[in-house]
């Protein structure tokens, strides 16, 4: 980080963030994304994106961030790597605390998108990287011919079961609904691949291990409360997100489930701090609208700048 003040700051380095950074710096904003674990956010965690319009036949998640940071950075963004624990609201600037350090800005665009949610079972915990996983691109290839479980039943959880099933002797998709939510051409593929089992109207009870990892789960119907045991070596959870802005809770409103209240046109109800992608109250939560958001968070940051100037003089 060049120096500590700046124009905008983007907390965030996903397809949201990097976006809007690319529109900040090419509007001559003095700009940094800065970023607490790994540049392209969630994308990095998935193969084949097949919706990114403009790759027909698809394209790698990580192999497209790749190419949007070398984009973002063309018109001079910069970029960092730091958390970001606290905003602090002074008016006409803002002052991040960044693993301990102040930052000062005029705006900020908040851009922290979710993470998967767990299960809350006994044992969860003390048993991820041995054996349960929130991702199936990060961690399928060490399940190799043996049998697996993916929970969960909408978009990500079937392409996680399809993925898997390149590694894994056999996935069982458990299911706590008699029916997927995932996309018709998805739940397609599910139904008709030999290697996926799918357990429906179940969900996992209790998980199984011993001091090597998990070694099981008992999974109960639930029209009939019957439970059974299954014997994995891996269990992957896909049962939705929960968004990234606990460290926001105190400034900017947010909805029942935590995610930042703001329209389309992305101010939250804190002056000066915008809030783009899936972090947000949007409808759809893809690459295609983060991006959209991301462009507009820039646009609206770019014009509560000037007007803070015209303010001054
Ligand atoms: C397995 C999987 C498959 C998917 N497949 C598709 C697909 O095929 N097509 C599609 O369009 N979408 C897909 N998506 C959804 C898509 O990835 C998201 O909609 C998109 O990444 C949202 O972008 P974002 O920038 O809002 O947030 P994210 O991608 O979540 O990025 C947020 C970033 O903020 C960082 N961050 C959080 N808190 C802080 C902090 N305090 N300080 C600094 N940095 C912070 C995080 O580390 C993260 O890198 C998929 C998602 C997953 C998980």
């Amino acid at each position: 980080m060049s120096d500590s003040t700046y124009d905008v700051i983007i907390i965030g380095g996903g397809p949201a963030g990097m976006t809007a950074g690319l529109y900040a710096s090419r509007a001559m904003l003095k700009s940094l994304m800065l970023e607490k674990m790994i540049m392209g956010g969630q994308m990095m965690t998935t193969t084949k994106v097949e919706n990114w319009p403009g790759y027909p036949g698809g394209i790698e998640g990580p192999e497209l961030m790749m190419k949007f940071q070398e984009h973002c950075v063309e018109f001079g963004l910069e970029t960092g790597y730091g958390t970001v624990e606290k905003i602090i609201d002074n008016g006409a600037s803002k002052t991040l605390i960044v693993d301990g350090k102040e930052l000062t800005c005029k705006a900020v665009i908040v851009t922290t998108g979710v993470v998967p949610r767990k299960l809350g079972l006994e044992g969860e915990e003390a048993l991820v990287g041995r054996g349960v996983s929130y991702c199936a691109t990060c961690d399928g290839a060490f399940f190799r011919d043996v049998p697996i479980a993916v929970i969960g039943g909408g978009d990500t959880a079937a392409e996680e079961a399809l993925f898997l099933t390149r590694f894994a002797s056999k996935v069982i998709l458990v299911h706590r609904r008699d029916q997927l939510r995932a996309t018709k051409i998805l739940q397609e593929r599910i139904l008709k691949h030999e290697k996926i089992e799918i357990a429906w109207n179940s969900v996992v009870d209790r998980l199984l291990s011993d001091n090597t990892g998990l070694t099981g789960a008992v999974l109960r119907d639930t029209q009939s409360g019957e439970t059974r045991e299954v014997e994995l070596a891996g269990m992957f959870v896909a049962v939705g997100v929960t968004p990234t802005t606990g460290f926001v809770a105190d400034l900017v409103e947010l909805t029942e489930d935590g995610y930042i209240q703001a329209g389309e046109d992305t101010h939250t109800s804190a002056p000066g701090i915008f809030a783009a992608g899936d972090c947000r109250t949007t409808v759809l939560k893809q690459v295609s609208t983060a991006v959209g958001d991301g462009a507009v968070a820039a646009i609206m940051a770019e014009k509560y700048i000037e007007e803070l100037q015209h303010s001054d003089n």
